[in-house]
């Protein structure tokens, strides 16, 4: 499978190519036309697959068939990392494949940077957060971001996050979202721990592997 066979949109397309992206990687080839197809997605890829450009394009795509975010509403889409440093990298991801949309906004949602920018920018509208799972459910307790309007999912390196002790907040989130959506779950390893969550929270995934 090619880019252009994905059905991509046109400013997407017009990314990927400024990017020098000519050829999907394995898991990329695989795991897009699932993410692209609404399914949920089980994915075992380690950094450097090109992991983060699999479900970010999609994701940007997804977004772009949702009704806009309004000053007030929350995320359309939300990306869970274990690492501030990771969460900079996808989100760096995200802003290069919507380079050539209008108003496609991210908001990097991490501990250790200051609280009041990123309530501010969270309570403006921002279409993705990319988030550590901590400093999310704060954002969210305060009141600054809400779920009601996520529809996409990804939890990426499921496995260090549940090593670093993130499970109830993945929990908090993955039991809090509306009951239509679609979920991509990320993970190095397959230990029993994210076949659970899997079980749990992913409706009849694909499962992909590279
Ligand atoms: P990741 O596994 O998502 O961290 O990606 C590893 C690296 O591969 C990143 O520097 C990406 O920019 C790069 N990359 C991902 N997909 C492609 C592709 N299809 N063609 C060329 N480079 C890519």
């Amino acid at each position: 499978e090619t880019f252009e066979d994905m059905c991509l949109e046109h400013s997407i397309m017009k990314d990927i190519a400024f990017h020098q992206y000519t050829t999907p990687t394995p898991i990329q080839a695989q795991a897009m036309p699932v993410a692209l197809s609404g399914r949920d997605l089980l994915g075992c890829a380690e950094t450097g697959s090109g992991k983060t450009a699999a479900f970010s394009i999609p994701m940007i795509q997804h977004c772009l068939a949702q009704p806009s975010i309004r000053h007030g509403d929350g995320p359309l889409a939300v990306v869970l990392a274990p690492t501030r440093e990771l969460a900079q990298q996808i989100e760096k991801e995200v802003k290069a494949f919507s380079r050539s949309l209008n108003s496609f906004r991210t908001a990097i949602v991490v501990g250790g940077t200051n609280i009041g920018e990123q309530r501010s920018e969270l309570r403006a509208g921002v279409e993705v957060v990319v988030a550590t799972p901590g400093r999310f459910i704060d954002h969210l307790q305060q009141g600054n971001s809400s779920l009601t309007r996520v529809s996409y999912v990804v939890l990426d390196e499921a496995d260090r996050m549940l090593d670093m002790g993130f499970e109830p907040q993945i929990r908090e989130v993955m039991k809090n979202l509306p009951k239509k959506h679609q979920t991509l779950l990320f993970s190095a390893t397959m230990p029993e721990e994210i076949e659970a969550l899997a079980q749990e929270y992913l409706s009849d995934p694909i499962r992909v592997k590279v």
